[in-house]
């Protein structure tokens, strides 16, 4: 193309003109050809890069959310957490957590088999995420313990929900699907703190976790706080 457009102007002969014409008319549809293709080429590259980021996406939410119960896992936990304890310090606002554990739990295996526990633990997992509201974060610690990431929220209001929590509990049964005369009364016991200026992640969880241990060793089905 760029030799034609350099010979053109030198041109003289009618005939000479008619074959450069005839030659840029088939060098413009080959180029029409290849923008084409370029065009389909790059409207597919970009359809694959589409799917890769919503892989990506749903790999990620994955890996931070628990199989049995759709919550946050340990893993989720662990950086929402620290991400709302970053948000709190820095608005100068309170922060609470709530660790609760189901009581006698090993019971519900051993007598009514792994899969019931699994249901108790979903059906448990549905009443906690029932009593989140705006940037609460419910998530599933570890086996059969949860906590309650409760921002903006002090120690008094949240062990106003812990109580609420309890109460729910304690005020329905669970009944086995399938089997109607199975019900069982599942309680669990609490522990609350609230976030203090001078500490992080550890801190909070660790006096969380011993008003959970403090909630056991009194009796079980307690708020602690
Ligand atoms: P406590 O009142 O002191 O909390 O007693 P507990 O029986 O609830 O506590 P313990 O730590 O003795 O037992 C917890 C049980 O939870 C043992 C473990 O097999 C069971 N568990 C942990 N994860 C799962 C799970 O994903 N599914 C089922 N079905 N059981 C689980
Ligand atoms: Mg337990
Ligand atoms: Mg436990």
């Amino acid at each position: 193309l760029a030799k034609a457009n350099d010979q053109l102007p030198k041109m003289l002969q009618p005939d000479q003109v008619r074959l450069v014409i005839s030659y840029l008319m088939i060098e413009n549809e080959n180029m029409r050809k290849r923008t084409s293709d370029l065009q389909a080429n790059l409207e597919h590259s970009q359809r694959q890069v589409e799917r890769l980021k919503s892989n990506l996406a749903v790999a990620e939410e994955q890996g931070l959310s628990d199989v049995l119960t759709g919550l946050r896992n340990r893993r989720g936990f662990d950086i929402t957490l620290a991400g709302e304890i970053a948000g709190a310090k820095s608005g100068a606002k309170p922060l609470s957590l709530i660790i609760t554990d189901i009581d006698y739990f090993k019971a519900v295996n051993d007598r009514y088999g792994h899969q019931t526990g699994d249901d108790v633990l979903k059906w448990f997992a549905r009443i906690l995420s029932a009593n989140m509201k705006g940037r609460d974060t419910v998530a599933r610690y570890g086996g059969e313990e949860f906590a309650i990431i409760l921002p903006q929220t002090t120690l008094d209001n949240a062990t106003i929900l812990a109580g609420q929590i309890k109460q729910q509990l304690e005020s329905q049964l669970w009944t086995k699907p399938g089997a109607p005369n199975t019900n069982l009364r599942i309680t669990a016991s609490f522990g609350v703190a609230q976030l203090n200026p001078n500490e992080g992640t550890s801190g909070l969880i660790q006096r969380a976790d011993a008003k959970l241990y403090e909630s056991k060793s009194t009796g079980r089905n307690r708020v602690a706080a």
